[in-house]
């Protein structure tokens, strides 16, 4: 299974619920980024085992941390079968990268495993064991465009027009989910925090294709606290603005920047220059929207 990665063109987040979470509206781009997940049977009582090889892999948790390894079990679950399965990872996401790299491997975890034990779940029975995994499963295996609701697992499709050209600046290490929802609680202190709501004039962008308007609408209010914890990615946007993005943000909850560009021959160039900069590890060119967990 192919699995994109995403970015956050918007994500509005509300004050803390009593569960923990918060209340997102929170509009999702998949993008050319991809995990390989591959499902192979293994022996009665083998349980589920994983694999993992790409950079960063040395950071994935290969027990039942792993976000692939719960899904099977989920999906092993809710047919009453055992989860026998040696499931492969090959990763180009990010680790803890802002990018949804763990959910994006669940969903494909699921779909494999589906095909291998020939179990044809329905559609919207695989939809609600993504939501249970995580907040970004359910968009990881829909992929294009969506709008997210509650914590981020309730969608609502959006209409995008054309190709979005985007440079994502990879930084080192991680950043933790929790740890940047955390910083942002601790920034905005007391004060009140609107009900998060979709722009109408960013959803317009999305629709009509058009990238200097999408530009303008850019808005992810977890980015003040990654740049809080990860002062270093003030440069990375510095250097991505300079070098000719129509606009960049932290991906996220980082520490991957994203920067939007004009078409396919201004991505390669600002990517060029973002890693002649010396403020990313790497940097990638591609386009968006991609589909979702597709069998590759
Ligand atoms: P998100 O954007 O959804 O908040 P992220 O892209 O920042 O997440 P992930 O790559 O999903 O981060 O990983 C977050 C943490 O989850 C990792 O540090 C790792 O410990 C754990 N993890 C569990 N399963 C996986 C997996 N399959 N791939 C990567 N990390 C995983």
């Amino acid at each position: 299974m192919r699995v994109p990665a995403k970015v956050n063109v918007q994500l509005a987040v509300g004050g803390v619920r009593p569960d923990g979470f918060h209340d997102l509206a929170n509009v999702f781009l998949a993008v050319g980024l991809y995990d390989h997940v591959t499902a192979a049977p293994a022996g009665p009582g083998a349980g589920c085992a994983v694999t993992c090889e790409g950079p960063g892999s040395d950071r994935v948790p290969l027990d039942r941390g792993n976000l692939a390894v719960r899904a099977a079990e989920l999906l092993a679950a809710h047919h009453g079968r055992a989860p026998d399965v040696r499931l492969h990872i090959a990763k180009d996401i990010p680790v803890a990268g802002g990018m949804a790299g763990g959910s994006a491997d669940a969903a494909g975890a699921l779909l494999a495993c589906d095909a291998l034990w020939g179990t044809a779940t329905p559609r919207h029975v695989l939809l609600e064991l993504c939501a249970r995994l995580g907040s970004d499963v359910p968009f990881s295996l829909v992929g294009g465009a969506a709008l997210g609701r509650g914590r981020g697992e309730l969608l609502t499709e959006v209409p995008v027009s054309g190709t979005f050209h985007w440079v994502f600046a990879l930084a080192d290490g991680g950043l933790s989910t929790p740890e940047v929802y955390r910083a942002c609680d601790r920034r905005r202190g007391a004060a009140p925090v609107p009900e998060p709501e979709p722009d109408p004039a960013l959803l317009a962008a999305l629709r009509e294709g058009d990238p200097r308007a999408l530009a303008a609408r850019l808005a992810n209010d977890l980015q003040p606290a990654a740049l809080a914890l990860r002062p270093s990615l003030a440069d990375t946007l510095a250097a991505g603005r300079a070098a000719g993005a129509l606009a960049g943000l932290v991906s996220g909850s980082g520490p991957t920047c994203a920067f939007l560009a004009a078409d396919a021959d201004a991505a390669a160039a600002l990517a060029a220059s973002l890693e002649a900069s010396g403020t990313c590890r790497a940097a990638r060119a591609t386009t968006a929207p991609a589909s979702g967990a597709v069998l590759r």
